[in-house]
């Protein structure tokens, strides 16, 4: 066990300015407070908080994180108090001791209770300061180390399997590989005793019989490197037995096929000498086909950097796993994010930031940040505020963006499941869709029996993935009815045309668009890029000249509107839209037109300017009324929509989507109508036909 003053040397060799005293009152409370207690191996309880802190200082984390560890345990397992924490310790290691020991009160819960939400509280827990995690991690680190002294299998066992489960992945995801692997290979010997002395047993047979010795290919590999003139230091190892087990059960082999259980780590000073030293073991030895990653130039997402590579060894024939890295990385990638933190402290040179863009954002904004407490905050902040960890019902856990729904999660899940999404319980309950969710969240989706996503979860998707998918199913619907519409639109200008629609017209016609092919012209026509007038010319050219212009072209030149001089401007008002038969007001502005409303327009209020009588003359022709439709979602609505108004002689000059949901999707068409009473019996056709819900005239 550490001793007092040797504690706090170690401390003070990586900062001179820690606060001595504080490490010495936490040191002496803790031994006071735990007193004659002790642990499983008969050791003082004192000398686990206190190992706890030493493995801290290996870390080199600040004053206030070794104090917590000192005292981690004191609230739960001795007489003292929050309280008194909080008084002799100050507020910051009140609240971190706080936080562990919230965290340390899930563990001791019944496993009954814990299941669905010691890893939800964890997460939650882990986010408010990324020290409380740390010196969880190293108790639960502690504590594996000793594990072997619990009489109890089922304990160790229990205990073993929650460190496989969950402490090892959280160190692993802040990029502390040492933690991880050294709890996983302590894990593992509890949980499967028997592989785990099946493969010690084998790794001591390999080295006999093959003679791969590990002290020799570290030499190997050293001088080779020296002799290319490379300053490099060389370190191997067998591998350890889970990680051989682990690659066992995912490549599906036994023991003797997996050749490659040595691994050896290259350290040299910077990134142009690992592509170096990379190049002299590839040029000395052949190359183990698709083993080659490069974990520089793409780090993996939680920041790890190195080359790795497999080289056959001749002689030996033996494979080999080679690790190439910087010293930085190294330590980057044993201490992860509790690296970066001590390299802040000033305790080594320039942190390598660009392994962690949120670190690279985060140090940037915080040059002058006040206090280590201050940058600490601010990392959590990068690290996890843009972000929401969900679980299935099963507890796989799902990272979304911030902001995210069941409608995200759904996508996250999978594409599929996006598609049939129809509702979502959120820990149990149903919610509606557009809930967001926060951490910790149980989320289960409900399936529908058909893909068919609603393009209005657009506007409230937080994820870019859920967004891609819901608009290329919508563009997809969208289209395929347009061109629908297109078609019978088509249909009913060849009518009126009285050609046939062959490829002797077909053919010519196309081509004077400009357009590939007869879809595309449907499209144009649908999407009102192309009017009847020009499509008319291209069948038969010559064909408008012949026919009456389009009720639309005449319309602002034709109305004529009693009571006033001919040939003086007017506007049609452009929310109400009157069409002839309503009751018009015109409003002479001082300069300018007259603008015609329908008496009852709400923008006669907002019109200064003289108010006339105005009437509709004898020789009026149509005008657009606009209407709205809601109608059922289903195949061929809008085709059939189309078809009804063009079945009565009105045109349609303007379609655009209001509204979509699940059911029912609201259209706001624009017709050419010559009357009220044109429009009255388009819109009683309207609400005959089969998919319209409604149809009315609106105002806009
Ligand atoms: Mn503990």
């Amino acid at each position: 066990m550490l001793r007092q003053y040797e504690l706090v040397e170690r401390v003070k060799a990586y900062a001179p300015d820690a606060d001595e005293d504080l490490l010495n009152r936490a040191y002496v409370f803790s031994v006071k407070a735990h007193g004659s207690q002790l642990r499983a191996s008969g050791d003082p309880y004192f000398s686990h908080p206190i190992e706890v802190a030493g493995i801290l200082t290996d870390l080199q984390l600040d004053d206030k994180t070794i104090a917590t560890a000192i005292l981690h345990d004191t609230i739960e397992d001795t007489v003292a108090t929050q309280d008194q924490i909080e008084r002799l310790f100050g507020a910051d290691v009140g609240r971190l001791v706080d936080g562990v020991t919230k965290l340390s009160r899930i563990e001791t819960q019944t496993e009954s209770q814990r299941q669905a939400e010691n890893l939800r509280k964890f997460l939650l827990a882990m986010s408010n300061d990324i020290r409380v995690l740390l010196v969880k991690l190293a108790d639960r680190l502690h504590n594996m180390r000793t594990l072997h002294h619990i009489g109890k299998e089922e304990k160790r066992r229990r205990i073993a399997r929650e460190t496989m489960d969950i402490y090892a992945p959280l160190a692993e995801r802040i990029g502390m590989y040492g933690f991880m692997e050294e709890m996983q290979e302590l894990a593992f010997r509890h949980l499967e005793p028997d592989a785990s002395d099946m493969i010690a047993q084998r790794m001591a047979r390999l080295r006999d019989t093959t003679g791969a010795n590990v002290h020799r290919i570290t030499g190997a590999l050293e001088s080779l490197l020296r002799a290319k003139g490379l300053e490099a230091s060389v370190t191997g190892r067998e591998k350890r037995p889970y990680s051989i087990w682990r690659k066992m059960q995912a490549r599906q082999m036994s023991f003797e096929q997996l050749s490659d259980v040595m691994a050896f780590r290259v350290t040299v000073a910077d990134v142009g000498e690992c592509y170096r030293a990379l190049g002299i073991v590839h040029g000395r030895w052949p190359t183990v086909p698709g083993r080659f990653k490069d974990f520089i130039s793409t780090p993996k997402p939680n920041g790890y950097r190195s080359l790795h590579t497999s080289v056959l060894l001749g002689g030996e024939q033996a494979r080999i796993e080679v690790q190439i890295r910087t010293r930085l990385m190294h330590e980057e990638a044993e201490y992860g994010l509790a690296a970066h933190w001590a390299y802040k402290q000033g305790a080594d040179g320039a942190p390598a930031r660009e392994a962690y863009p949120w670190i690279e954002d985060l140090l940037d904004v915080l040059q002058d940040a006040a206090s280590p407490e201050e940058l600490l905050e601010n990392a959590r902040l990068a690290m996890f505020q843009d972000q929401v960890f969900v679980f299935t019902p099963k507890g796989e856990l799902y990272q979304l963006p911030r902001d995210a729904t069941p409608v995200d999660f759904a996508y996250a899940v999978h594409s599929d499941l996006g598609d049939i999404c129809v509702g979502a319980k959120v820990n149990g309950r149903v919610v509606p869709l557009r809930t967001r969710l926060v951490n910790g969240d149980q989320v289960e989706i409900l399936k529908g029996k058909v893909k068919a996503p609603d393009p209005a979860w657009e506007a409230f998707v937080a994820s870019a993935k859920a967004r891609a998918a819901i608009r290329r199913h919508v563009r997809h619907k969208r289209r395929e009815e347009l061109q629908a519409m297109g078609s019978k639109l088509l249909d009913a200008l060849a009518a009126r045309l009285r050609v046939v629609l062959d490829d002797e017209i077909m053919g010519p016609a196309l081509g004077r668009l400009k357009l590939h092919d007869r879809a595309t012209l449907e499209l144009a026509m649908a999407e009102n890029r192309l009017s009847d007038d020009q499509v008319a010319e291209a069948l038969v050219p010559g064909a408008t000249a012949r026919r009456p212009r389009s009720a639309r072209a005449k319309a602002a030149a034709a109305i004529s509107i009693e009571g006033l001089t001919p040939g003086v401007g007017f506007l049609l008002c452009d929310h109400c839209r009157p069409v002839p038969g309503d009751r018009i007001i015109g409003v002479r502005a001082p300069e300018g037109p007259i603008s015609v409303h329908i008496m009852d327009c709400d923008d006669l209020a907002d019109e200064s300017g003289e108010w006339l009588d105005v009437k509709w003359g004898a020789e009026t022709a149509g005008a657009a009324a606009r209407i709205s439709v809601v109608v059922h979602n289903q195949p061929g609505a809008l085709a059939s929509l189309a078809a009804s108004i063009a079945a009565h002689n009105a045109n349609i000059v303007g379609l655009a989507l209001k509204h979509r949901d699940r059911e029912f999707h609201t259209d706001i068409v624009d017709i050419e109508v010559e009357s009220v009473a044109h429009l009255a019996t388009i819109l009683s056709a309207l609400r005959q036909v089969k998919s319209v819900v409604s149809a009315e005239r609106v105002r806009l």
